[in-house]
């Protein structure tokens, strides 16, 4: 895919080469595949599950699990134009040429993703039509408990925990390729595997009013099929060495796994009953697993993940000792999924150190009962409690979530939302915060399978439409602002978390009809959804109806492990608003979940005493220290060449600044709310161009001992293509003025015209180009940027331009397109280097 990186918007998508990739010998492997993200490079790097099974299956010395995103609409475009196919990250190897592809299905709006990667891979979309030379195609995830919209595009699906299950499959299939056993041989086999879902041995029969009558297995494949289940997350090998990505991700930070599972009991929540039971992972162990991956990534984020972070049972031990230890690096500790009553006015105040944003609390229902209908298990009088610390602590924005459409939802619970919001925006100004801030946000609920509200039915749209709307009307404006989730997307996902089989014609012909990217609102087209279900033949809202006590779901032939009678009695409490207490804390509810002699809740006791508090510094006495005045000033000189020129200007910073990192070398960090690198970089450069001559120049707190030592280490911690050249001590800042020297390879030699065309430019004295820079068009004479060129053969030259810090310049490319004529578009493939540069107005 390297030859279309000039043409595509973020090529730094699909280059690869990040910090601990897996490398391989292709000759060595005995089994070969792919792992996929059904998104954009930005978002499928930011998934957890994705990294631990990459580290997992390339533990395996002979197999390899190179990594694949889908491609945005230019570059499946492109690809398709040029006949080309989506290939891997790593080895740039054919998806279409594998043993395995593992798609990983994280939500329902992604399915068309799917569709959009087959085909770009050359892949025959359903598994009845793939030949023997087709890859496997495998799929997990968290929406692997209905799969049935998207069944017939895969294989083989593994339910539940990945760890063990994916390790099992690629062995099975290993063996089975040495055996050369048939494809249809593969899937009778992998259809053996505990857990191991393959959709074509399973058919349905309908009755006449288009319901389920039947599920049967034509395979040895019994039903239901069980989830897997780790008994423990602790005894699995945890990735020390995470994936660093080159460009910027929506979730850019180490992620550590503190516990797997929430017990909680939301009604309406999948996660909570497809991840049971609770595991924690110990304090020693996560400390240990920070330290290390720290260091081997160099991240400046450490998130603590899981469903429900702040009921981790020894986060009073964890966070402040995470607070002590990584606030003197400039690390910062975030806490991304808290849960009102969990957050005691202590954890507020260690949050508050590191989180700069507004405070986020979610409520999900307005009113006390509705809150006791789905289980919330908190009360208006926390939920202020709760806004009343963060307001004295500081916070003066405080973001509030809420679904509409729960169950036995009345008038009166949207009414008490807009109440719940003026109240907190009442305390806010009594906090004498007069700038407080209340973010609504609000988003259809969707019946979620395997839920004590699998039964019930979701809003039609203009339901959805209409609550909005009173939202509207009722909240105050002073203050408040209200967000909503587009009602026509969680529409469709309710469609494909209910669907069945019989969406798969559905899911094919709107992506024929060009759905592409369903989840980014600004491509979902929710009318073309409506008329490819009309020409299917296919009532969506149908779907979306309640459901009967006896009715056979698309999803009844898989088994979370939680018995469909306790679903039913949870469903009975809701309509009594009887609570059901976290069994983690509280004994067994008897979901049936456990065997309680191998799987059973992990919980871990608080106040243990393994930690160092010596240290009575607070975290502001801390950081101010790491903050203090430098005077040691290094100018380091390194190239960029190949993949790695084509990350943007802001994503070299961020991999320079991991780079410093991981090789230990501590940089001074600028004061303030938001401390950065003491570091000042050369002009940016142009996307796609090389360089043999790019600098920077830090301050560090202490100089260092031995300057060539450390050009060393960065180098052997450098992403691939980039080298650090010279590290010298210097007083010199970086250069305001400079001319620098780049040579261009045209892939097309230079015409007569063109060279006549060079003549003329160089002959004029003012060459006025028009730019719109922020709705502001300006004239810029390039012709005084452009100093000189040299041609070595009529594909080679070399022009010399003009850089002046604040002012506005020219490109390589630009310049050249200028100098001679030819399109722009036909210039993307040129080689563009840097060669060398030369101070013109040197500043010491
Ligand atoms: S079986 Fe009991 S202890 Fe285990 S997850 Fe279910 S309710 Fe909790």
């Amino acid at each position: 895919m390297k030859h279309i990186l000039p043409y595509v918007t973020k090529p730094g998508r699909y280059i690869g080469k990040e910090l601990n990739e897996s490398v391989k010998k292709l000759d060595d492997l005995l089994l070969h595949g792919c792992l996929v993200f059904p998104d954009l490079y930005e978002i499928g790097m930011s998934h957890q599950g994705i990294q631990i099974l990459y580290h997992l299956l390339n533990n395996e010395p002979s197999i390899y699990a190179e990594r694949a995103f889908c491609p945005d609409i230019d570059t499946e475009k492109l690809l398709q134009a040029r006949g080309e196919r989506l290939s891997t990250l790593e080895t740039s190897t054919p998806l279409a040429s594998l043993d395995f592809v593992g798609i990983t299905l994280p939500h329902e709006l992604c399915y068309t993703n799917i569709l959009t990667i087959l085909n770009s891979a050359g892949i025959e979309f359903l598994t009845e039509k793939r030949s023997e030379n087709e890859p496997i195609i495998l799929g997990g995830g968290a929406c692997a408990f209905n799969p049935e919209p998207v069944a017939d595009f895969f294989d083989a699906i593994l339910l539940g925990d990945g760890e063990e299950g994916v390790i099992e499959i690629v062995q099975r299939l290993t063996k089975a390729k040495k055996d050369n056993l048939s494809r249809a041989q593969k899937l009778r086999i992998l259809s053996t595997i505990e857990s191991v879902y393959v959709p074509s041995h399973i058919s349905f029969t309908y009755g006449e009013n288009g319901s389920i009558k039947t599920i049967s297995s034509s395979s040895e494949q019994q039903l239901p099929i069980t989830k897997r289940v780790l008994p423990s997350i602790e005894t699995y090998d945890h990735l020390l060495s995470p994936l660093v990505p080159n460009t910027r991700i929506v979730h850019d930070r180490l992620g550590i796994e503190i516990a797997r599972g929430c017990t909680r009991g939301c009604r309406f929540c999948q996660a909570g009953i497809t991840y049971r039971p609770v595991r924690e992972r110990s304090v020693e162990q996560i400390l240990d697993i920070a330290e290390r991956s720290i260091e081997s990534s160099g991240f400046e984020e450490l998130a603590l993940l899981s469903l429900s972070t702040g009921d981790y049972s020894c986060m009073s031990d964890l966070l402040p000792e995470l607070m002590k230890r990584y606030s003197k690096k400039q690390v910062s500790v975030s806490l991304p999924s808290m849960r009102v009553g969990t957050l005691t006015p202590e954890m507020m105040d260690e949050i508050r150190q590191v989180r700069k944003t507004g405070f986020t609390l979610a409520p999900e229902a307005g009113s006390d009962r509705l809150r006791s209908v789905i289980n919330k298990g908190i009360t208006e009088n926390d939920l202020l409690e709760t806004a009343e610390n963060a307001f004295t602590l500081g916070w003066n924005h405080i973001k509030l979530y809420f679904m509409i459409g729960l169950p036995t939802e009345t008038d009166e619970d949207i009414q008490a939302i807009a109440e719940l919001a003026k109240k907190i925006i009442q305390i806010g100004a009594k906090r004498g915060r007069g700038r407080s801030k209340v973010t609504i946000s609000v988003g259809t609920f969707v019946p979620k399978p395997h839920t004590p509200f699998q039964w019930a039915g979701q809003l039609s749209l203009d339901q959805s439409r209409e609550k909005i709307n009173q939202l509207k009307r009722i909240l105050p404006k002073k203050g408040i602002t209200l967000k909503w989730q587009d009602p026509e997307q969680s529409y469709l996902e309710g469609v494909f978390s209910r669907g069945d089989r019989k969406l798969s014609e559905l899911i094919i012909k709107a992506w024929e009809k060009g759905a592409r990217l369903d989840s980014w609102s600004d491509h979902f087209n929710f009318q073309r959804w409506c008329e490819v279900a009309e020409d299917c033949g296919i009532e969506p809202a149908a779907y979306l109806q309640e459901r009967g006590k006896k009715e056979i779901f698309p999803w009844s032939h898989l088994d979370t492990g939680v018995d469909v009678d306790f679903l039913d009695l949870e469903h009975q409490k809701s309509l009594t608003q009887t609570y059901t207490p976290d069994c983690r804390y509280h004994g067994c509810q008897q979901c049936g979940l456990c065997d309680f002699e191998t799987i059973e809740p992990l919980v871990f006791e608080s106040g243990s005493s393994y930690y160092d508090r010596t240290d009575s510094r607070s975290f502001s006495e801390i950081s101010s220290k790491s903050g203090s005045d430098s005077k040691f000033r290094y100018l380091v000189s390194y190239e960029r060449l190949g993949p790695i020129s084509y990350l943007g200007h802001l994503d070299f910073l961020q991999v320079i600044f991991r780079s410093l990192r991981r090789a230990k070398i501590e940089t001074a960090f600028s004061q303030g709310f938001n401390p950065s690198p003491k570091i000042s970089f050369g002009p940016a450069m142009p996307v796609g161009t090389e360089s043999l001559c790019e600098i920077f120049i830090m301050e560090l707190t202490t100089p260092l001992e031995d300057p060539n030592a450390a050009l060393k280490t960065l180098n052997d911690v450098l992403p691939q293509g980039m080298k650090a050249t010279s590290l010298v001590l210097t007083k010199k800042r970086i250069p305001q003025t400079l001319v620098s020297e780049f040579l261009i390879k045209l892939s097309d030699p230079l015409t007569q015209d063109e060279q006549s065309q060079m003549q003329r430019f160089f002959d004029s004295k003012e060459w006025l180009i028009t730019r719109t820079r922020k709705g502001r068009t300006q004239k810029v004479n390039i012709r005084e940027l452009i100093l000189d060129q040299r041609q070595d053969s009529d594909t080679e030259l070399t022009i010399k331009i003009l850089t002046r810090t604040g002012q506005p310049g020219v490109k390589p490319l630009e310049a050249l397109q200028q100098m001679i004529g030819r399109e722009a578009d036909d210039l993307l493939s040129s080689m563009v280097r840097k060669m060398n540069w030369q101070e013109l107005d040197l500043q010491t």
